[in-house]
């Protein structure tokens, strides 16, 4: 009997074993995977702006007389807008990068949230079609606790698809309420929508809806948006309609940290 039972143990630590080396397989093929969906990205996102960049810097090497100056500034525009873009990506990769090694942390600091909203939307403005504007609806404490890198790319990235996803004219509301021990946040637009069979995957990485048409895009911002909002203790939803528009609700906890606390 003792023996069956030894023998039963040596076959369950095979097994385990085996489980063991299954798992960090179907984690090195999911590693692999990633890695080569970032390759194939990143060949495909940074064509289209390398090419503008190309065209437009040769076709300013070529216009010498002062007739073409618009010209030329119409292409030292086109190429700015491409570098923003690349940046952007590159960005993107870089926090995907940080979050997978462990290494984004929420350090909550005092913040004036009005105004850092303010600064915020205006550096955003310059991003906004014709007669497109975004408003700021702010109630409650004007100071809270919240990291603030974290907070600006969550706002940038929110605000920034709320532009991307509706046509000039229409608004894009921030609206934000502080109160004492959290604070929520609503990022609306009237702009496209989420399909709604394709709301349940928003947050996934290189995910993108299918009425996201040829605007520019990685499929990233949403989960690090959500990845930074975990990290902040918060949460964050969404509800949207075709055609009608979107709400992204970001909730977060606005508490001092414990080493500042004075009492
Ligand atoms: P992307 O770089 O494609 O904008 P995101 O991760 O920010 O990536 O968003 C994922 C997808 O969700 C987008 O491709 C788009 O289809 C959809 N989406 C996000 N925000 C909005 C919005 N405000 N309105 C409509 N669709 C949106």
């Amino acid at each position: 009997e003792q023996r069956t039972r030894e023998l039963a143990e040596a076959v369950k630590k095979v097994e385990d074993s085996q489980e063991e080396v299954i798992r960090a397989l179907k984690k090195e093929k999911e590693l692999n995977n990633m890695k080569s969906q970032f390759v194939t990205i990143a060949s495909h996102e940074f064509r289209t702006p390398l090419a503008t960049i190309l065209s437009s810097a040769s076709l300013i090497g070529r216009y010498g007389t002062t007739e073409e100056e618009e010209k030329r500034q119409k292409h030292v525009k086109r190429i700015k807008s491409a570098v923003t873009n690349l940046t952007e990506i590159l960005n993107d990769f870089l926090s995907i990068g940080k979050l997978e090694e462990g290494r984004v942390h929420s350090i909550p600091v005092q913040v004036e949230l009005e105004d850092f909203c303010k600064n915020l939307i205006d550096e955003i403005q310059g991003l906004c079609k014709e007669k497109q504007q975004i408003h700021l609806q702010y109630t409650g404490n004007t100071e809270v606790w919240l990291d603030k890198q974290l907070l600006r790319n969550i706002l940038f990235n929110l605000l920034s698809n709320g532009i991307k996803y509706s046509d000039a004219g229409k608004e894009i509301t921030l609206k934000i309420n502080a109160e004492a021990d959290h604070v929520d946040m609503a990022v609306h637009d009237e702009g496209i929508g989420i399909p709604e069979k394709d709301q349940p995957n928003v947050f996934d990485r290189f995910f993108r809806a299918h009425n996201a048409g040829a605007t520019q895009g990685t499929g990233l911002g949403l989960n690090i948006v959500k990845d930074y909002v975990t990290l902040m203790g918060g949460n964050v939803t969404f509800s949207s309609e075709t055609g009608k528009g979107t709400t992204f609700f970001v909730y977060l906890p606005n508490v001092m940290p414990a080493q500042v606390k004075m009492d």
